[in-house]
C-alpha cells in the first residue's frame, strides 16, 4: 500500500558532503544551516527515535504532534529540492537514538561535515559534544541560532554578576532594546505591566470563542496510527487538536488574535472546568518547534492593539510571554548550566502521584487540570503553575520527577522551557533563580479563580480531617516544613507569623494528616 510519507524512504539519498541534522524542535523552514546547503551535493537528515519519543520520554500528543511535524517539514524540504534521509520510528534498523541514526547515516552518507540544529537541552548538548570524538568526520559544528531574540551571549552579560535573575528587569532591558511596546523611553501605556488588571475571574461559565482545529490530513492519520500502536505511552490520542504545518499555526495564530487576544490579558488567571483553552494563545508548541516564528506573533499583537482590536492589558501580556518569559528562561537555562534540571533545593523526594499519569483522582481542580492535559497535550500556565505545580510542590515530590512528567506530558515541552518553569518556578528548587518565593499555595487561591472547588468532594474551607481539601493540608503542611528555611525570606514574613501564631496542637494535626495522606497518594516520604 503507498503511504503518505513514501518520498521520506530514503533509498535516492547515497551520499552528503555536509550532512544537516534537524532535531524535531528545530523546524524553522529558513535557518543559517538550510541556506548554507548545495542542494545538489549535500543533505539533511531528520530522525524519529524511541529514545525522545517513546515511553518515559514523551506522551501519546506529544509524539504524534512532533513527528507529523517533523514529516511534513521533511515533505516540504524535498518540494523544495533538498535531500532529505529520513528514519522513521518503525523503520527496520532504527536504533532508537540520535546517535545511532547519526552513525548510520555517516557510515552510509560520508559527509566531510555535520552540521546539528541547536540542542534545546544540555542532555543533547552532551550527547552534540561527544559526537566530535565518534564520527568519522571533520567536523561537527553547531547551526547558528536565528530563532531567539536574545543571544546567549547576550543573557550571560546581562547576568553575570546580578545577586538575583529578576524577571521584570530583563523584560524592560529588552523592551528597551527592541523598541517593541515603547514611545521613545517609555513604555507604551504608561506601565512596563499591566498583571494587576489581569487576574480577574469568572462569575458565571465563560463564553469562550470555538478554537481553530486543523482537520488531521493523510500524514497525520499516518502518525496517529503509529502513535495508537505504541505501548505505554501516557495519555489519550480520542482528538488530537494541533496543526503541523507552519500554514496551520498561522492561521492558529490569526484565530488567537482575532477572536482571544482582546481577553486574554484580563482572564490569564482564571480557571473554568471543561474549558482547556480558554482565552490563552495555546501557540507554545508552536513557537517551540518554530514552525511559527515569535515575532510575526508580536506583530500581530501590537497591529491589534494599534488599531483598537485588542486592550493594551492583553497585548502586554501577550508580548511579555514572548520577549520576556520565554527568553528569560531560556537564559536561565543555559547560563545556570547542566546541574539545573537535577537541582532539589527543598529536598523533597516524594513519588509523583499516580494520578498525574491517569487522571483518577477525587481532587475537582487536579481531575480536570490533569485530565486535559492527558486528553490535549496542554494545559494552560495557571493550571501548571497553581494546580498541578503547587500541588506536587506543597505535597513535597521530587522536582526531577514533576519536571520528567512536565516534559513527556505537554505538546509544547523541550527540556529548556519544562526546567526553568518546573524545578524553579513551581518547585521552587533552583535555590531561588527565577523565584524569589515559592508559589505555594491553599485551595482558597484555587477556589477564587475557578469554579473546581463547586464540584469537588473535599470542603475548601477546612485543612484537616478526612474531608478537608489536600491543598490546604499540604500548604500549611510545607510552611511547618520549611519555617526555618524560608525565615530569612522577607516575602514569607507575614505566612510564617500565622505558622508561629498556631497552637502546637493545631501543627501538629496539620502535620499528621499530611503524612496520612502522602501515604494515601503513595507520595511516601519526603526526606531522603
Ligand atoms: Fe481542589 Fe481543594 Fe477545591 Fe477540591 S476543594 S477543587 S481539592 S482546591
Amino acid at each position: 500500500m503507498p503511504s503518505p510519507t513514501d518520498a521520506l524512504n530514503c533509498s535516492d539519498v547515497r551520499s552528503a558532503e555536509t550532512l544537516l541534522f534537524v532535531f524535531g524542535d528545530c523546524l524553522a523552514r529558513d535557518t543559517p544551516g538550510l541556506r548554507s546547503l548545495d542542494k545538489e551535493r549535500d543533505a539533511v537528515m531528520l530522525a524519529e527515535v524511541m529514545d525522545e519519543a517513546g515511553p518515559g520520554a514523551s506522551s501519546k500528543q506529544r509524539t504524534a504532534f512532533f513527528l507529523s511535524a517533523m514529516r511534513h517539514f521533511a515533505l516540504d524540504l524535498i518540494e523544495r529540492g533538498y535531500r532529505v534521509r529520513y528514519a522513521k520510528l518503525d523503520a527496520r534498523g532504527n536504533t532508537g537514538s540520535f546517535t545511532g541514526e547519526l552513525e548510520r547515516a555517516v557510515a552510509s552518507l560520508k559527509p566531510k561535515r555535520v552540521i546539528v540544529s541547536p540542542p534545546g537541552e544540555h542532555r543533547v548538548a552532551k550527547m552534540v559534544d561527544a559526537w566530535r570524538d565518534v564520527l568519522d568526520v571533520e567536523s561537527v559544528e553547531i547551526d547558528e541560532e536565528e530563532h531567539f531574540f536574545t543571544p546567549l551571549e547576550e543573557f550571560d552579560e546581562w547576568a553575570d554578576g546580578r545577586k538575583q535573575l529578576i524577571l521584570e528587569y530583563f523584560y524592560r532591558d529588552r523592551r528597551k532594546k527592541s523598541g517593541v511596546l515603547m514611545d521613545g523611553k517609555d513604555p507604551i501605556g504608561g506601565e512596563w505591566n499591566f498583571d494587576k488588571e489581569n487576574r480577574e475571574t469568572f462569575k458565571r461559565a465563560p463564553r469562550v470563542p470555538k478554537r481553530y482545529a486543523p482537520r488531521a490530513d493523510d500524514v497525520t492519520d499516518e502518525v496517529l496510527a503509529l502513535v495508537r500502536g505504541i505501548d505505554d505511552l501516557p495519555g489519550r490520542l480520542d482528538s488530537f487538536p494541533w496543526g503541523v504545518t507552519p500554514e496551520q499555526a498561522r492561521r492558529a495564530l490569526d484565530a488567537f488574535i482575532e477572536d482571544c487576544l482582546p481577553s486574554f490579558g484580563t482572564y490569564q488567571d482564571a480557571m473554568w472546568t471543561n474549558e482547556p483553552f480558554l482565552f490563552h494563545s495555546v501557540l507554545s508548541p508552536y513557537f517551540n518547534t518554530r514552525i511559527l516564528d515569535p515575532r510575526v506573533a508580536i506583530e500581530k499583537a501590537i497591529d491589534a492593539y494599534e488599531s483598537g482590536h485588542a486592550p493594551i492589558n492583553s497585548v502586554e501580556g501577550f508580548v511579555r510571554q514572548l520577549i520576556g518569559w520565554r527568553e528569560f528562561i531560556r537564559g536561565v537555562y543555559w547560563h545556570e548550566g547542566r546541574d539545573y534540571p537535577e537541582r532539589n533545593g527543598l529536598d523533597q523526594h516524594g513519588k509523583l502521584p499516580e494520578f498525574y499519569w491517569s487522571g483518577e483522582t477525587e481532587m475537582s481542580c487536579l481531575s480536570h487540570s490533569v485530565n486535559e492535559v492527558l486528553d490535549n497535550g496542554f494545559g494552560h500556565h495557571i493550571q501548571r503553575l497553581m494546580v498541578t505545580g503547587n500541588f506536587a510542590l506543597i505535597a513535597g515530590v521530587h522536582p526531577g520527577q514533576v519536571n520528567d512528567w512536565y516534559r513527556a506530558m505537554y505538546a509544547d515541552a523541550i527540556d529548556w522551557v519544562t526546567a526553568p518553569n518546573t524545578v524553579g518556578m513551581a518547585m521552587h528548587a533552583d535555590h531561588g533563580v527565577v523565584g524569589t518565593k515559592p508559589y505555594a499555595a491553599s485551595g482558597k487561591y484555587i477556589s477564587r479563580m475557578s469554579n473546581y472547588c463547586e464540584q469537588c468532594c473535599f470542603n475548601v474551607k477546612d485543612r484537616t480531617g478526612e474531608d478537608a481539601c489536600p491543598f490546604n493540608t499540604f500548604y500549611w503542611d510545607f510552611l511547618i516544613r520549611n519555617r526555618e528555611r524560608f525565615r530569612g525570606n522577607n516575602r514569607m514574613a507575614m505566612i510564617l507569623k500565622n505558622v508561629d501564631r498556631m497552637k502546637d496542637d493545631d501543627r501538629a494535626q496539620i502535620t499528621l494528616r499530611g503524612r496520612a495522606l502522602r501515604d494515601e497518594l503513595g507520595i511516601g516520604g519526603i526526606s531522603r
